[in-house]
């Protein structure tokens, strides 16, 4: 046979464009428009409904960048177009269209619209590519409706990564950003619309399949006939017969061996991102709105929801849909999933954060829905941390899902259904969806993609498959609800059936018990960046988290003791806006400034709350009178100060030793620990341990070296440092000035560089071997990485480095591509090198970004090189990342084991507080615990506000150990838990034995135990 394949292809493409998809709506008619802009941000319905409106006609600019302009609507459905409307056959159906001048680009990074019902109920949005509503019309087919349009800019959809001032409202401009085209009632052919759908899964179908494959000439064949009975002059009064064509080869069944897509609606909406959080709110009301009503039009339709966060702004903001939700979980198809607050970063948040990401979450979803999550969904973040399983699995979960490791720039994850294994030994199903995205379209190269991509073929038949426009909203379309209808069993496709993660996860399961496994990190080889981009937005979570802990603790022991009330609602509203400040694009830095500005103001409330709490709860333990207490939040003993208590100053030694003087060559500071020599270029030379005698800087090297590195991604500037920022740098050793500190027992460096300037104060802390170095800068680069280097006398194979309940240990050499791709790593208060009998650690109370590579050493062997990532000045997506003023402080413990980073770590975090006019001499600590190793994280009042107290704690050193947990309080029963604080299953807890007030425990390296005490019952 003759082959026009390529012709008959192109004549079908012209057409669906040219005569199919314009017979969609076989007629309209304008609506009349009065407008009333928002001067400011954002109102409510009832304000907005309340204004002056004016007349406004179609091809008007609107909308100043960020603006809302509210348009009121009204117009009437032609009589004729009600009766064939309400006719038997009912082909058409009555729709107001919209266009605010939409750009062609991504939904959600543009103008977004929210119709509302003049009873203030939301309606459905008008969104990119899903613009159609369908209104309640009056007796005389009047309808009459408010459309709330947000005129939010694109910030920079094409990728280009080009610096804009557009996301901040004070440089964004004010100039009308889109223009109206079209407000019109449209009369849908609903034949017509169904015969789009038939033609495009097919056409879909056959571009994937071989050119040779007989199934792939009979579509066409199929469609040609389609094209032939089809009148391009009456595409309405044809339609039927040209489905009548398809069905045939629509009808064959898939193959037996198809790959199975679970296919879950989504709309992956970041909580703040190119948009503010303000907006997000708005972004989540239009897209669960469309949700809605998509799920009454197709009942199979499900929907799978992340965020508690979004679900608790519906029900503060949007109570209406909040109950329209409601009702649709209960029918199984609104499903929430992931059982966190946000979808947060995992790298950075700290321990305690981490854990109440879930304990928030699980709690909202179990209060709100009585749905108790089982699988976590975190399609987006940017790696996920060796500590997640453990975390996963105490928050009573058991499945994990993701796709950001597709992304990938060097190494492949070799599975996507496995088993992934923590630090500590906990194993989670997990499933990366083979199509790569997490808002896929469900074109056919998306759905064949999956399949052929899966790599555990042979082993597991099924995959998941979220769908719908994610990032900035919009969610699934009917268009996506009609190829899942038509590609349950298609010959040649994929199945691609409605699921739910939890349907998908337990049958997944259930054919691949024996998963291979995956352990420690899922390290993500891009966005490294994130450590270190918003200096500030870093600063407020580390402070936050570590006030939180005080706050917590110190307010549980004024409770026990003192029967004080604990700030129950304070702390949880605090918790919540720290965990949010921790998604994904918020904490990691990859946001516009606008957004930045928000969380810093955000931490600067939180700080204030928290230190009155603090206050309050240290007064109400102090007493008043006359003495000094000085308060120990840390974990360990620090200054003859027991963890979790207070003393008097009395053990205190007089003066802690350290001394600074000068000599011909520079500057030494020395105490009971440490001797160091600083040069006339403010560099370490000598830092000598006086227990072995070792000095930590390795021969001819110098540390506290501050490196300016150009940092010029290639894309994605506040995410991205490439592997090439390496190639060119500066060492700043140049000082403006070097001098011994006004007192008397530190050095003090000034530099300038570029346009910035810092000020670097160098000492010991009291009797320990720890280097302590206060920086204050003002920076004003623009794309450069600021990294401060410490070569170390270390020959280590591997460093550690602290994540949450423990550390993990990463390789300093390159031997293999997944070495190389770890050029930046993620810490949190420290990392470490160490050999058997000597080490060194790190510790920050800002930082964390890391390089950490192995070097030649004069002399003979290798040394490690260890570098701090301290600022960056990126310039996409916030044109002035960074720029200004910040105090950070680094120490160097020289002589370190793990628990001496562990320990360090917390304290440089968390300063002691000294209060004066003390009635008491002493504030026992609720909890003591005899084994150093074993780390009490937190010690709080019960989540459900029995007044039970709650100790988390962790085994910190990686080893097996016992310990006893005394309780300095009088308690009915103590109980191992989840982190929920529900009662674990015997046999899933730690092995405890309880004798009177003391509790004993035996933890697996790095344990993560929670632990219950009943007060008051009896
Ligand atoms: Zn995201």
């Amino acid at each position: 046979m003759h082959d026009s394949r390529l012709l008959t292809e192109a004549r079908l493409d012209r057409f669906i464009t040219e005569r199919l998809k314009p017979a969609l709506y076989r007629d309209t008619v304008a609506l009349t428009a009065e407008v009333w802009s928002a001067p400011g941000e954002p109102v409510t319905f009832a304000e907005a409904t309340a204004q002056q409106y004016s007349p406004f006609s179609i091809g008007t600019a609107w909308g100043r960048p960020w603006s809302t302009s509210w348009f009121r609507v009204r117009g009437v459905v032609p009589q004729a177009w009600r009766e064939l409307a309400e006719g038997a056959d009912a082909a058409v159906r009555i729709e107001l269209v919209f266009d605010l001048g939409f750009d062609g680009g991504q939904s959600g990074f543009q103008s977004e619209g929210l119709v509302w019902g003049l009873d203030g109920v939301p309606i459905k949005a008008i969104s990119p590519f899903n613009a159609a509503v369908v209104v309640p019309m009056d007796a005389h087919g009047r309808v009459d409706v408010f459309v709330e349009a947000a005129a939010n800019p694109d910030v920079g959809s094409d990728w280009s990564f080009t610096p804009t001032t557009i996301g901040d409202p004070a440089t964004a401009g004010d100039q009308p950003t889109y223009v109206m085209r079209q407000m019109d009632i449209a009369l849908f052919d609903v034949n017509v619309y169904e015969l789009v759908s038939d033609m495009e899964v097919l056409r879909g179908l056959m571009r994937e399949l071989a050119p040779t494959s007989p199934r792939r000439a009979q579509i066409l064949a199929a469609l040609e006939r389609a094209l032939d009975v089809l009148d391009p002059h009456a595409v309405s009064a044809t339609a039927a017969a040209g489905r009548a064509e398809l069905a045939e080869v629509l009808a064959r069944p898939a193959s037996a061996s198809a790959h199975v897509l679970h296919a879950v609606g989504h709309a992956h909406i970041d909580s703040a991102w190119l948009w503010p959080v303000r907006e997000t709110i708005r972004k989540c009301a239009r897209t669960f709105s469309n949700v809605i009503v998509l799920m009454d039009a197709n009942p199979d339709f499900t929907f799978a929801c992340s965020s508690a966060q979004q679900l608790s702004w519906m029900k503060e903001y949007y109570p209406a849909l909040f109950e329209k939700i409601r009702e649709k979980v209960r029918g199984g198809q609104f499903i929430p999933v992931g059982g966190m607050w946000v979808e947060s970063d995992t790298n950075l948040p700290g321990s305690e954060a981490m854990a109440r990401q879930f304990i928030a979450g699980k709690r909202f979803f179990i209060e709100e829905f009585g749905v108790d999550n089982e699988e976590v969904w975190l399609p987006d973040s940017f790696g996920y941390s060796g500590a997640l399983p453990q975390i996963v699995a105490a928050a009573g979960s058991k499945w994990f899902l993701t796709q950001k490791i597709s992304w990938n720039e060097t190494n492949v994850m070799p599975h996507h259904t496995f088993q992934w294994e923590g630090i500590d030994g906990t194993r989670v199903f997990t499933h990366f969806p083979p199509v790569d995205k997490y808002n896929s379209d469900l074109c056919a190269p998306d759905i064949h993609h999956a399949e052929r991509n899966f790599r555990d073929h042979g082993r597991a038949t099924m995959s998941l498959l979220p769908y719908g426009y994610g990032d900035g909203g919009g969610g699934p379309t009917r268009e996506m609800v009609s190829i899942v209808e038509r590609t349950t069993s298609l010959e040649g496709s994929p199945r691609v059936m409605h699921s739910s993660p939890r349907a998908f996860f337990t049958a997944a399961q259930q054919e691949y018990p024996d998963a291979d496994v995956w352990s420690g990190e899922m390290y993500l080889e891009l966005h490294r960046g994130t450590y270190t981009s918003q200096l500030a937005t870093k600063q407020g979570n580390r402070r936050s988290e570590h006030l939180l802990r005080e706050a917590e603790l110190w307010a549980a022991t004024a409770a026990v003791q003192g029967a004080h009330a604990y700030p129950y609602d304070r702390l949880e509203k605090l918790w919540h806006l720290v965990l949010l400040q921790q998604f994904h694009d918020i904490l990691p830095g990859s946001s516009i400034a606008w957004v930045h500005q928000d969380a810093e103001r955000n931490y600067a409330y939180i700080a204030g709350e928290l230190e009155e709490l603090i206050a309050t709860s240290l007064r109400q333990l102090a007493g008043d009178g006359e003495r000094t207490l000085i308060f120990n939040a840390a974990p360990h003993e620090r200054n003859g100060v027991l963890a979790l208590s207070a003393s008097e100053n009395s053990e205190r030694p007089e003066a802690d030793g350290s001394t600074a003087s000068r000599d011909e060559t520079g500057f030494i500071l020395q105490n009971d620990a440490l001797f160091v020599r600083i040069d006339e270029r403010g560099l370490v030379v000598e830092l000598i341990d006086l227990a072995s005698g070792r000095d930590a800087i390795p021969p001819g090297e110098v540390g506290n070296l501050f490196q300016l590195h150009r940092d010029t991604p290639t894309q994605w500037d506040a995410w991205d440092i490439d592997r090439h920022y390496r190639h060119v740098y500066t060492d700043l050793t140049a000082v403006d000035s070097i001098a011994l500190g006004d007192d008397g027992c530190s050095v003090v460096v000034e530099r300038s560089f570029g346009q910035s300037h810092l000020v670097q104060t160098i000492s010991l802390s009291s009797g320990s071997g720890q280097l302590d170095l206060t920086i204050e800068l003002d920076w004003h680069e623009t794309q450069k990485l600021l990294k401060l280097a410490f070569p170390l006398d270390v020959h280590a194979d591997r460093f550690s480095s602290e994540i949450q309940f423990g550390h993990i240990e990463r390789a300093t050499h390159t031997n293999t591509s997944w070495d190389v791709a770890r050029y930046e790593t993620s810490a949190h208060r420290w990392i470490h090198a160490g050999e058997p009998e000597f080490g060194v650690a790190i510790v920050n109370d800002s930082t964390y970004g890391y390089d950490v590579t192995r070097q030649e050493r004069s002399g003979g062997g290798a040394f490690t090189l260890a570098r701090l990532s301290i600022v960056r000045a990126a310039v996409f997506p916030d044109p002035n990342q960074d720029q200004g003023r910040h105090t950070l402080r680094v120490g160097v413990v020289v002589g370190a084991d793990i628990q001496d980073a562990v320990e360090a770590g917390y304290r440089i975090n968390l300063d002691e507080r000294h209060v004066s006019g003390a009635a008491v001499n002493a504030v026992d600590p609720l909890f003591s615990i005899d084994n150093s190793g074993i780390v009490i994280e937190t010690v709080k009042l019960a989540e459900d506000r029995s007044g039970d107290v709650v100790v988390r704690l962790y085994e910190s050193l990686g080893r097996r150990s016992t310990a006893t947990l005394d309780a300095a309080f009088g308690f009915d029963e103590v109980v191992a838990t989840d982190l929920l604080e529900r009662a674990t299953a015997s046999g899933a807890g730690p092995a405890l034995s309880v004798s009177g007030a003391s509790v004993s425990l035996s933890l697996r390296p790095f344990q993560l135990v929670t632990l219950r005490f009943a007060v008051g019952r009896s």
